[in-house]
């Protein structure tokens, strides 16, 4: 039965993109076909773990390439899960579950920026194959024995068939004919160089027409001194499929409380800040180089499921179950670990950096001000990290909130800060003079969730955070020269003000907090400040 389906609409757009713009880096599509594989024999390895009724059980879990010049064709074999049917038009047919996810959301965003530097910003996933073919064809049998055997074929257009086989191994052999001007690609030599830039970090056999290429080596478990910066490159962007440079690494192994090679990493890109959704946890768990749980949910805080890269303990029994792990004591033990030193080295390279550390904040301090709100473990270590601009700094210069307490005036007891929307409206307002004049940094917050990231974190080394909307602060005398008015005075236009305001005031008193502004609203003791009311109205409460 042969059957004719259109690709849904988004992965039209991104083929249209795929196959008509000069993209440059060509030779990745071998990369991100490989990395399938592997992908789909991690899942296989695991599903032998708990399955009994295997296809194909005996069939062993490398991946096999080869090359024909003369009929100009490269072919990417593996054995790891398959696809059945539906699967082939799931996770070929459309975006939801393709790599190109990100490329399409940004695709959405950018208008008519360049595309072909947006594949390489992103990468297409298993559409890349269509940058060097012109037909491609997908041989499959699924793991379950109820599958069938299957050819999904397609020119990248608009549509693609999928027809009955016979004799299908268990998953998946592709079969690429290339363009003409892409026949480098059907030379082994050519495809050689390429996989040695990375199939080390697959973790089964890849196999070039019958000859081993690679040796598999864990590149968490070696020793530092032995890795280049581009290996790590490389290594990050294909444990993460991700196409962007690495913005801090931490490797590290340590053998108390338990036994840990991890190997982590930041991204440059928020993927998030594209429209996409929240992302998954992406940071593998290992145990000796076998892989036990690609996205494993509780092993990091959510706040962290930017960060990439791979944790492996030997400790780790390696026939527990998933749902069972992830309950695990010993896997809190791990994370707990991890965490801890994943923050303690972004505190380092950030006062080492400073300017590189603003550039990562700046793309990444939302999850830091998730991570303020909701892991109370980590609240002070993360407090660390945040950045702010003041009343002390040039305009899109920051401030620790430790350095803020390092320069704290004699005297000053507190931490102040303003929320409002710009730095300019906090300039001009009559709240910061009385605490400039007194030589006190406010620290100013553009966010709306500012607010109530800070009412969570509450103390910072000891010190209150303070708005300085505040009822109950005292700055002592103000240093404005000039004449006070008479008490009595000063009594009477309180009334007369409270008089006409009524209700939408609660008291009006005189204080000593104006520097060069005649008035000032406070928020009462106990009440929500405008931010809060703003963001609680934003979040439809
Ligand atoms: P991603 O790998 O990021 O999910 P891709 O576009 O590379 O995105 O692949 C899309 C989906 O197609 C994969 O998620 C997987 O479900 C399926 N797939 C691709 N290649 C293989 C393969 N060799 N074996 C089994 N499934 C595959
Ligand atoms: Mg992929």
């Amino acid at each position: 039965m042969s059957q004719t389906h259109e690709f849904q609409a988004e992965v039209k757009q991104v083929l249209d993109i795929v196959i008509h713009s000069l993209y440059t880096d060509r030779e990745i599509f071998i990369r991100e076909l490989v990395s399938n594989a592997s992908d789909a024999m991690e899942k296989m390895r695991l599903t032998q773990l708990t399955e009994k009724e295997v296809f194909d059980d005996t069939a062993a879990l490398e991946i096999s390439i080869t090359t024909d010049e003369a009929a100009r064709t490269l072919t990417i074999a593996d054995h790891g899960i398959g696809m059945t049917r539906a699967e082939l038009v799931e996770n070929l047919g459309t975006i939801a579950h393709s790599g190109s996810k990100a490329f399409a959301a940004a695709l959405k965003n950018a208008g008519k920026q360049n595309d072909a530097q947006l594949i390489g910003q992103f990468g297409v996933g298993f559409y890349s194959a269509f940058m060097v073919a012109d037909k491609v064809e997908v041989h499959t049998h699924s793991w379950r024995k109820e599958g069938e055997h299957l050819i999904w074929t397609s020119d990248g257009s608009t549509s693609y068939t999928i027809d009955d086989s016979s004799d299908q191994a268990r998953g998946c052999k592709i079969v690429l004919h290339l363009k003409e001007d892409a026949a480098e690609f059907a030379q082994k030599h050519r495809v050689k160089q390429i996989l040695e830039k990375y199939s080390n970090f697959v973790s089964f056999p890849v196999m070039l027409d019958g000859e081993r290429v690679n040796t598999v080596e864990a590149l968490w478990l070696k020793s530092k001194d032995g890795i280049t910066d581009e290996q790590y490159t490389e290594f990050y962007r294909f444990a993460a499929h991700a196409f962007d440079e690495p913005s801090y690494r931490l490797h590290f192994q340590a053998e108390s409380p338990i036994v840990i090679n991890a190997l982590l990493f930041t991204p440059t890109q928020n993927m998030e800040s594209f429209g996409m959704g929240q992302m998954e946890p992406n940071v593998g768990l290992y145990c000796k180089k076998v892989l036990i749980d690609p996205k494993p949910k509780k092993l990091l805080p959510e706040w962290m499921r930017f960060v990439r890269g791979v944790i492996d303990s030997e400790d780790l029994p390696l026939n527990i179950s998933r749902e069972s792990m992830q309950d695990s004591a010993l896997v809190k033990k791990l994370g707990d670990v991890v965490v801890k030193r994943l923050l303690k080295h972004l505190d380092k390279e950030a006062v080492e950096d400073p300017k590189k550390y603003n550039e990562f904040y700046s793309n990444f301090s939302r999850f830091f001000k998730e991570g303020i709100a909701t892991d109370y473990t980590n609240r002070d270590a993360i407090a660390k990290l945040l950045r702010f601009e003041s009343s002390m700094t040039e305009p899109g210069e920051t401030v620790s909130l430790s350095d803020y307490v390092k320069r704290m005036k004699e005297g000053q007891k507190e931490i102040y800060y303003q929320v409002a929307t710009s730095r300019s409206t906090i300039e001009s307002g009559p709240y910061v003079a009385a605490f400039k004049a007194k030589g006190y940094e406010v620290l100013y917050m553009f966010e709306h969730i500012d607010e109530y990231v800070i009412s969570s974190l509450n103390k910072f080394e000891d010190k209150d955070l303070k708005s300085v909307n505040a009822p109950d602060i005292d700055l002592g005398d103000s240093s404005e020269e000039g004449e006070a008015l008479a008490e009595a005075d000063a009594t009477s236009l309180c009334d007369w003000i409270k008089e006409h305001l009524s209700t939408q005031v609660e008291t009006v008193r005189t204080g000593k907090r104006l520097v060069g502004s005649p008035a000032l609203v406070l928020t009462p003791e106990g009440e929500m400040s405008p931010q809060m009311r703003q963001m609680m109205k934003a979040m439809g409460k």
